[in-house]
């Protein structure tokens, strides 16, 4: 095993953190599909499955460096999904929490001297900028066209959705 227990435990633990970020993109896109809001439900529908990529991105490192995945059950997505900006505002404290445990992982690759792992974990580094940054976006945008123009967003949602 290229890397120590402590680290192969915390990245088992960023795999659920990561599975349990798309469960609660998943309660989101069905708050939004519930309000009319088709476009809104897509682009968290399309997060909930990058998230996924991401704990599966941490297994198949995990299972590189000779470590085993350990599944764990994920938490019930907890949300004030009552407006569309509670939701996004949630969806930004989320991220912003996933930034904290990314760089809880760096500082202790780095502690470790564990050059793998620190390298692999840059991705997700900048990774978390990106995410962050469209989620501040879209806030921005809702708040502007407040709760009874959101659909005049959509088509501006769209054509950022690849
Ligand atoms: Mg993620």
């Amino acid at each position: 095993m290229l890397i120590s227990e402590k680290m192969s435990a915390a990245l088992n633990k960023q795999v659920n953190n990561e599975l349990h970020a798309s469960y609660l993109y998943l309660g989101m896109a069905m708050a939004f599909h519930d309000m009319g809001l088709k476009v809104f439900a897509g682009r968290f529908h399309q997060q909930s499955e990058e998230e996924r990529g991401h704990a599966g991105k941490i297994m198949k490192y995990i299972q590189d460096v000779g470590a085993s995945v350990k599944l764990e059950s994920i938490e019930k997505p907890k949300c004030d999904c009552g407006s569309a900006a509670s939701i996004i505002r949630a969806a930004l404290e989320a991220e912003m929490t996933v930034t904290k445990q990314i760089n809880d992982l760096v500082a202790l690759a780095e502690a470790e001297k564990d050059y793998a792992s620190r390298s692999f974990l840059q991705w997700f580094v900048d990774e978390q900028v990106e995410e962050v940054s469209s989620m501040q976006e879209l806030l921005q945008w809702v708040e502007m066209a407040g709760e009874k123009n959101l659909f005049v967003l959509e088509n501006r949602i769209a054509a950022t959705m690849k």
